[in-house]
């Protein structure tokens, strides 16, 4: 009996499928192409941090944040096979103390835990990007975007024209070759709120949208932010898909207003 119900079953999903078809498609048409896996459900976002840790000749520890493509483990064996070290998933990086404040967060948007800028004798601090960079990276405009954030004042200047000094603080932009799982990195030093910070973006984005992303979310973790889960922020981690963003969300700017809570200028 089992079995004749089963055949009744089957004859009657295919009968039913039949007459969707039929309703579905005109006479004689072709039935539409069934749509490939990635286009049907996008795939989950990687947003895994990959740090490496260096000591550098002047005793100072130096951490880098990388920016991945969408596989964060594709790039710790990059990293690990140059020779870096690496932290694995999930181990934080040697944080300072420099901090008072606890590490913010605000909806989808996190600080760099224990990476804040000194205010220099200012109301917010004065963050000066250097940009060195070859035609094709938007610093410039990624340096707009921030400049909207209540908390902190970004500023662009091109390279030649040297830091300003008096208290305010200088990035230097440049780019560099990293293999295709990376786009980008932010170098900081824990208890250092007067720097040095450093951002390379890779070449191989030169152009492109995914420039305009990487150079937004490096410029951001130079601020003192972490990663956003979100893809309404330039702030998430990889490769950009449809819909992304380009530029921060309000949420970063909420906590850059956190980690800086002076009343600003
Ligand atoms: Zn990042």
């Amino acid at each position: 009996m089992k079995g004749i119900h089963r055949q009744l079953a089957t004859a009657a999903a295919v009968l039913a499928a039949l007459t969707i078809g039929l309703i579905g498609t005109p006479a004689g048409a072709a039935p539409p192409a069934a749509k490939p896996d990635s286009a049907a459900k996008p795939a989950a976002v990687d947003n895994d941090d990959v740090y490496t840790v260096e000591r550098l000749a002047n005793g100072q520890t130096r951490i880098g944040l990388h920016q991945h493509a969408g596989n964060a483990e594709a790039l710790r064996r990059d990293l690990r096979a140059a020779g870096k070290n690496v932290l694995s998933a999930g181990q934080a990086p040697p944080g300072g103390s420099m901090s008072p404040l606890a590490c913010v967060s605000y909806g989808t948007a996190v600080q760099w835990c224990d990476h804040a800028w000194g205010y220099g004798g200012f109301n917010d601090p004065q963050v000066y990007f250097l940009d060195h960079t070859p035609a094709g990276f938007p610093v410039t405009a990624a340096v707009a975007d921030w400049y909207q954030s209540p908390g902190i004042d970004a500023y662009y200047r091109w390279h030649t024209a040297g830091c300003p000094g008096g208290g305010r603080h200088c990035v230097h932009v440049r780019t560099y070759s990293p293999g295709p799982n990376e786009f980008g990195v932010t170098y900081w030093s824990p208890n250092a709120p007067n720097g040095p910070v450093d951002v390379y973006l890779a070449n191989h984005m030169a152009g492109t949208n995914q420039a305009r992303k990487s150079t937004c979310h490096e410029l951001g973790h130079a601020l003192g932010l972490g990663h956003n889960s979100s893809t309404n922020s330039c702030m998430v981690q990889g490769r950009i898909g449809a819909g992304w963003s380009l530029r921060p969300s309000s949420q970063d700017f909420e906590v850059l207003n956190r980690v800086y809570p002076r009343p600003g200028t």
